[in-house]
């Protein structure tokens, strides 16, 4: 359903999902820490907040410098190098992949989620490297999101580069939306999982079975 807001922001940049990416110049960065800042020194002002406060003078600027290049730097960069190798041996089992870091911020509340994420796959023709599958996921997770389509977009990510057999993206987190405001939750009660399965971990259950033992010890 369309809304009535606008699609350019007041600059004329085009305004895109909190989850997306558009990478932007340097040029482009350096304006909106500088925009970012100001807004947030009037935001210091109506909250009544004391910049004369030695512990909060620059927080305006460290909060822009925070948002851009840290919590929300996916929205902005380019998709990270990522090379694919040959599947040589015709490996045709489980590779996984544990205890990869998830930094993120949620869509609603601009809190963040704090987790790890499992990845599994059964090669096609290809292989990807380890330590590309953490800066996939970071990449994702450096925006505002919701859980479900994090795991969601990191799974059709790799589907489209490495056209897995089998692919299985298992999310665990805490969401302090739900420690800091809200429901007061612990932060057990505030842990979410989700899971994207594609091809036979979809299909397979004993498959899926042998993925979930085998991730099972990783998130707790
Ligand atoms: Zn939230």
């Amino acid at each position: 359903m369309e809304n009535d807001f606008p699609k350019n922001n007041f600059l004329g940049f085009e305004n895109f999902d909190a989850n997306g990416n558009k990478p932007i110049s340097s040029e482009e960065k350096e304006q909106m820490l500088l925009l970012v800042e100001e807004k947030f020194n009037d935001i210091f002002d109506i909250l009544r907040i004391s910049r004369n406060d030695p512990n909060s003078t620059k927080t305006p600027r460290r909060i822009s410098k925070m948002l851009i290049n840290e919590l929300f730097s996916g929205r902005f960069e380019e998709v990270p190098k990522i090379t694919v190798f040959p599947n040589r041996n015709n490996v045709n089992n489980l590779i996984i992949s544990r205890g990869i870091k998830v930094m993120s911020v949620c869509s609603h509340h601009w809190q963040p989620i704090s987790g790890l994420c499992s990845i599994g796959y059964i090669p096609n023709k290809s292989i990807i490297g380890l330590s590309k599958l953490s800066r996939i996921v970071d990449w994702f997770s450096r925006r505002g999101q919701i859980q479900e389509e994090l795991g969601e977009q990191i799974a059709d990510y790799l589907e489209k580069l490495i056209k897995p057999k089998a692919l299985g993206v298992v999310i665990n987190a805490k969401h302090y939306c739900m420690i800091a405001r809200g429901v007061n939750a612990s932060e057990e009660d505030s842990l979410m999982t989700t899971s994207s399965m594609r091809g036979y971990l979809l299909e397979d259950l004993n498959l899926r079975n042998e993925f979930l033992k085998l991730i099972e010890n990783t998130n707790k």
